[in-house]
């Protein structure tokens, strides 16, 4: 395994709690949307290297992360504090579930995140094969408070973007709920969906596990509620080896 250096070009802090940056790209790195790499800090001349989904497209020539900022976490203490020009590690085998190579074709493809996990979902729905392969992207987004809605202008304006209209062509739908604070939408998206509220909320027939695909990224407790309604609904998960009805990563490993 090859450890590329890359040099921070911009960073972004959303809250106290996370913050994205981007990094110089060697081309030799390449990935499917959708997937992650370890990437980290040198510390005390050995890396400290920790799973993280690629934010930026595949196509673009910058890589971009989406962090945690944990107290005391062994890497992200660290990272919290990065300037630019500074140096990130980044292995270059990038690997994960979350492909649409993995997934039956379909009709309408809903990915499910909350916190860090939309991460991998910013490559995707920026992806224009993602929109080759189905007919409506529905994206959704559940944090804690409003503040926490990272990409939140981005993701709400996707599809007047002078280059990602193009793509998108008003197909991509991006909803989000916030569950600790009063906001237009509120509750956890287990909640949506169990109560048959979210298809028609962002305008689209009702979940049929015949026709539609589903990833989902988050917490383990997310992911584990989100797999069971669809499992129940008579989706099948998929793999990198069998293509399936929905590919499930947890955003991060809960200790
Ligand atoms: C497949 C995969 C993809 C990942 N992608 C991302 C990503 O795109 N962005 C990202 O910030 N992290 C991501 N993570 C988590 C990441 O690998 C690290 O755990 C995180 O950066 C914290 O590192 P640390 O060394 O500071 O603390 P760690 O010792 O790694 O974690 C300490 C504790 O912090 C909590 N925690 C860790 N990460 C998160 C998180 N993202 N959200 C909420 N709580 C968390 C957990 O309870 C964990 O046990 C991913 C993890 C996996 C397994």
């Amino acid at each position: 395994m090859a450890l590329l250096k890359e040099k921070v070009t911009s960073i972004h802090h959303w809250t106290d709690k996370t913050f994205s940056f981007k990094t110089t790209r060697n081309m030799s790195f390449r990935f499917k949307n959708g997937e992650f790499a370890m990437i980290g800090l040198e510390i005390e001349g050995k890396p400290l290297l920790r799973a993280y989904s690629v934010v930026s497209p595949n196509h673009e020539d910058h890589l971009e992360f989406l962090s945690i900022k944990v107290p005391n976490g062994p890497l992200t203490s660290k990272l919290q504090n990065i300037k630019i020009n500074d140096e990130v590690i980044v292995n270059s085998k990038p690997t994960g579930t979350l492909v649409c190579d993995y997934l039956l074709p379909g009709r309408n493809l809903f990915l499910f995140s909350t916190g860090t996990g939309l991460a991998p979902f910013m490559s995707i729905i920026r992806d224009p094969e993602t929109y080759e392969k189905f007919e409506k992207i529905i994206l959704t987004h559940t944090v804690r408070t409003s503040e926490e809605l990272a990409y939140k202008e981005l993701l709400s304006n996707l599809n007047k973007d002078e280059i990602y209209s193009e793509i998108t062509k008003n197909n991509f739908t991006y909803f989000n709920t916030v569950t600790r604070e009063k906001w237009r939408h509120e509750g956890r998206i287990t909640d949506w969906i169990k109560k048959d509220k979210l298809w028609n909320e962002v305008g689209v027939e009702k979940f049929n596990a015949n026709q539609d695909r589903v990833m989902i990224c988050g917490s383990e407790s997310m992911t584990f509620d989100l797999k069971k309604i669809f499992e129940n609904l008579g989706s099948k998960e998929g793999s990198t080896k069998v293509q399936g009805g929905f590919v499930i990563e947890k955003a991060f490993a809960e200790k």
